[in-house]
């Protein structure tokens, strides 16, 4: 039985006022769902959601990470640091990341072990552009993402990971990709998962879909036999829709 999960990627928003606010408001609404909940914040918000969601099951999580884990890196997180807030999970390749910030297959291979090793739980993000899907690649590049991304990665390690799946042309377009799209490409995914792992571990390994899931569209996408939940971007900003997508 996978448990399903919804983690809202806040991207580059929020005051720790409006963070705490959130909270506040969703608390009592989301306690004793099925599902995980994850908020996946900016750095600044990430010790006062800490603080505001102690004592509900609201889990954290970042939206990257450095793979090492201290030095000369102006600007950058390493996963010390976010482990001495004590988060559980950290986004890692958000095809944002890959665009405008240079991440590759690599970095994000080299991410995904260094959060490993330090408890913290990947949600490993891959997807095709339009282009890629119109010109009928989507199979092929989602699968060498996944691939290069778990080189080396154990048995053991990759049932922590969330895999979520986003068609980059379904962020924040407010074209969702129909549940069958999205299920064709995670039920893939798992099969890729059973040629890397075998049998066993790739029916474990949580599969999430993202790209413009709102309240109206989540219950449909996530009764897709292979979809355990959603990564969910612009209508995780809004308490009641991010609940109504969590209520599913
Ligand atoms: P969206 O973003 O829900 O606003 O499309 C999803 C994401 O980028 O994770």
């Amino acid at each position: 039985m996978r448990i399903p999960i919804i983690a809202g990627n806040w991207k580059m928003h929020k005051t720790i006022d409006e963070a705490v606010q959130f909270v506040r408001e969703i608390k009592d609404k989301v306690q004793g769902t099925d599902v995980e909940v994850v908020i996946c914040a900016p750095f600044t918000l990430l010790l006062p959601l800490k603080e505001a969601a102690a004592g509900t099951n609201i889990k954290l999580g970042a939206q990257n990470m450095h793979w090492e884990n201290q030095g000369a890196f102006t600007g950058e997180i390493s996963p010390l640091m976010l482990k001495d807030i004590g988060i559980d999970y950290c986004i890692i390749g958000h095809s944002e990341r890959r665009q405008y910030f240079g991440e590759t297959d690599e970095t994000v291979n080299k991410k995904i072990h260094s959060a490993l090793n330090h408890g913290i739980k990947p949600i490993f993000c891959v997807g095709e552009t339009l282009e890629e899907r119109e010109s009928g690649k989507t199979e092929e590049i989602v699968k060498n993402q996944i691939q290069k991304g778990l080189v080396n990665v154990t048995d053991e390690d990759v049932t922590k990971i969330v895999i979520a799946y986003e068609p980059v042309w379904a962020i924040g377009t407010g074209r969702t990709a129909t549940p069958e799209q999205a299920n064709e490409v995670i039920y893939q995914i798992r099969e890729t998962i059973k040629e890397l792992y075998g049998e066993g571990i790739y029916t474990e390994i949580r599969i999430q879909y993202g790209g413009s899931v709102k309240g109206s569209n989540a219950e449909e996408i996530m009764n897709q036999e292979d979809i355990d939940g959603a990564l969910v971007g612009g209508a995780s900003l809004l308490p009641d829709e991010f609940v109504q997508i969590v209520n599913f």
